[in-house]
């Protein structure tokens, strides 16, 4: 009667798409997709990664050679504008001597200026012609000296710093002009300590001159106009000493270190009194690149072609190199707003995951009020189930005890109907004087009681099984001991019994007495059914399987139909006449194996009829 139950585990199986799932649904974790790129396997994860820093990378580089590129143009354009403005410059400066380079060539051909070299009587009209001229063409000072280089008139004859008087033999334009070329130089005042520059011619002009004419012109006015401009620019002389120019700082010190021997002869010269012509930096001075107190500069050189003169200009780098800063600003910015963009649109993405979290906790919310709903509804149903269950019991129980009370009294009735014949022939037997056969009426009496009682005692037995003494036997005694019980009722039906029993130990802790009780009932029963066979015959089978002791009663009988088997172990279930059985036997056999902790069940037996089979947990070791 017992029905097995199997919980195995759960079978994988595979769907039609290829995913392997188990019966309780969770599929096997999905390998994450990847795809190859230059030989290495990517992930789909990694691969969104690259792609989002490629156009910053992209833009990194483009700003690399961009930078470069602006740079080079940068340094094309201000090269092509300092050429251009140090033409300028040029022409200035000369436009500014050849104003001037004429005039001591005209002085030193007119007799109110050079009078005096013959007649020291003339010089305050010569003083005076000199004063009035240099007023007239701008130029700062205007004078003649004797041939050994003294001072004898000069337009500034009437001021503090007067030439008068002053030798200016150890001046190079001096004894170029005596050697009949135009003397040229440029020096800071030995008596003004005002830098100038100096024409000089000597008169008259010939082998034999009696002096020199001398202009000195003022530079200032230039660099006045130049540092209007605000732009760097210097003249060197051949030696590379900064004389003019927009940095009074750097005025008199030299671009490049000097060499011991020209610093000397600058000296001899006191071509720039006494300055110490220090050197702004350490590096060639034609480099185009150099660094001046501190700042980097591009520097344009231009020769002037006036005493190996050269113009500077001077571009700051950081300047030449603004384009490349405003290239990695552009690329930044752009990269930011990249940036920005990209958070941006992963803000969203994250707005519209929130929301469809948001969503989908609603709906779990509202799933698990229905799940609770359900558990409710459940939980009410059941309890309905237990009721009716309940209800059901009350009825079956009454319903049995209808059933038993008919069968009862049925039982009964009968021996009470042949107690009351019996009792009454015994009368007669008695008045009759016929002792023996009282005696025989009192024996049926005394059978009738013995079947009543029998009849009674398996009631109770039904009702209460009763205890039994719990011992550790062997089964196949028990199989043994039941074959002998039935013996008489073998013997009277001419039914052929057989045992099989395992030739090994079938040792159980059980209650012997409650185990025969139900093999006899099964042997019986099995007797009953197969009795009107032509070979009726029992076997009885007795092993051991797993950890139970397994007893198997089988019948060459008619069987029991597949719809009743169920039946069978029901209380007051019999197909026998009302005489033959009550229906109580497997009832009770089948509550008492459940007690021992065994189990009943019957299936088709081999040969055609029944098979009982009963199972009891075998004696542990
Ligand atoms: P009873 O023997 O008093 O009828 P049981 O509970 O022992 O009561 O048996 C109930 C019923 O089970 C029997 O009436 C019979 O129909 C059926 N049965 C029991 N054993 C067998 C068997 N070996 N072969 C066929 N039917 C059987």
């Amino acid at each position: 009667m017992t029905t097995a139950n199997s919980y195995g585990q759960a079978p994988a199986v595979s769907t039609p798409e290829g995913t392997v799932v188990d019966a309780t649904g969770a599929s096997a974790a999905r390998p994450d997709a990847s795809w190859p790129v230059l030989g290495l396997r990517l992930s789909r994860r990694v691969l969104r990664r690259l792609v989002l820093v490629l156009p910053p990378l992209a833009v990194l580089a483009a700003a690399v050679l961009a930078a470069d590129w602006a740079e080079e143009r940068s340094r094309e354009r201000s090269d092509a504008g300092a050429r251009e403005r140090l033409t300028l410059y040029r022409e200035t400066i000369l436009r500014e001597l050849e104003k001037y380079r004429y005039l001591p060539y005209i002085v030193a051909r007119d007799p109110r200026a050079v009078g005096v070299l013959s007649d020291p009587a003339q010089t305050d009209a010569a003083n005076r012609f000199l004063k009035d001229l240099a007023a007239t063409t701008g130029a700062d000072a205007l004078y003649v000296m004797d041939r050994n280089g003294l001072t004898v008139a000069a337009s500034n004859f009437d001021t503090a710093n007067s030439f008068m008087g002053r030798n200016y033999a150890f001046r190079p334009y001096f004894q170029a002009a005596l050697d009949g070329e135009e003397g040229r130089f440029f020096a800071v005042g030995a008596t003004t300590g005002e830098p100038g520059f100096f024409f000089a011619r000597s008169t008259p002009s010939g082998v034999r001159p009696r002096g020199v004419v001398v202009v000195k012109v003022d530079m200032d006015r230039l660099e006045r106009n130049w540092l209007e401009g605000g732009e760097t620019v210097i003249v060197t002389d051949v030696h590379g000493v900064v004389f003019l120019g927009t940095r009074d700082d750097w005025r008199y010190a030299s671009i490049a270190p000097l060499d011991d021997m020209v610093v000397a002869a600058i000296r001899s010269d006191r071509q720039y009194g006494g300055e110490r012509l220090q050197s702004l930096q350490e590096g060639p001075a034609h480099a185009t690149d150099l660094e001046i107190g501190g700042t980097a500069y591009r520097q344009a050189r231009l020769r002037v072609g006036l005493l190996d003169w050269s113009i500077h200009y001077f571009t700051p780098l950081a300047e030449v190199r603004a384009p490349r800063r405003t290239v990695w600003a552009a690329a930044f910015a752009l990269i930011l707003v990249y940036a920005v963009a990209l958070l941006f649109l992963r803000s969203r993405r994250l707005g519209r995951v929130t929301a469809g979290l948001r969503q989908d906790a609603a709906s779990l919310r509202d799933l698990n009020r229905r799940l609770v709903d359900e558990v409710d509804e459940r939980r009410r149903v059941e309890r309905e189930l237990r009721e009716t269950q309940a209800d059901l019991a009350r009825a079956s129980r009454l319903a049995a005890v209808g059933q038993m009370s008919a069968a009862v009294a049925h039982e009964l009735n009968q021996p009470l109907a042949a107690l009351g014949m019996f009792v009454s022939g015994a009368r007669l037997y008695h008045q009759r004087g016929e002792a023996a056969e009282v005696l025989e009426n009192l024996d049926e009496i005394d059978a009738l009681r013995l079947r009543m009682a029998s009849l009674t005692q398996e009631l109770k037995r039904f009702a209460r099984p009763g205890e039994s003494r719990i011992e550790t036997v062997d089964l196949r005694d028990c199989l043994k001991t039941s074959a002998k019980l039935v013996r008489p009722r073998v013997e009277e039906t001419g039914v052929a019994l057989h045992l099989h029993l395992t030739s090994a130990d079938l040792l159980a802790t059980t209650a012997p007495l409650r185990v025969e009780q139900v093999l006899v009932n099964l042997i019986r029963n099995a007797i009953d059914a197969c009795q009107g066979e032509a070979e009726p015959r029992v076997e009885a089978r007795a092993w051991s399987e797993g950890g139970s002791a397994m007893i198997e009663v089988a019948d060459n009988g008619a069987g029991i139909p597949e719809e009743l088997r169920e039946r069978i172990f029901e209380p007051f279930f019999t197909t026998k006449p009302a005489a033959a059985g009550l229906g109580l036997g497997l009832a009770i056999s089948a509550r008492i194996v459940e007690d021992l902790g065994g189990g009943l069940s019957v299936r088709g037996g081999r040969s055609g009829g029944a098979c009982f089979v009963l199972s009891l947990p075998l004696a542990r070791q």
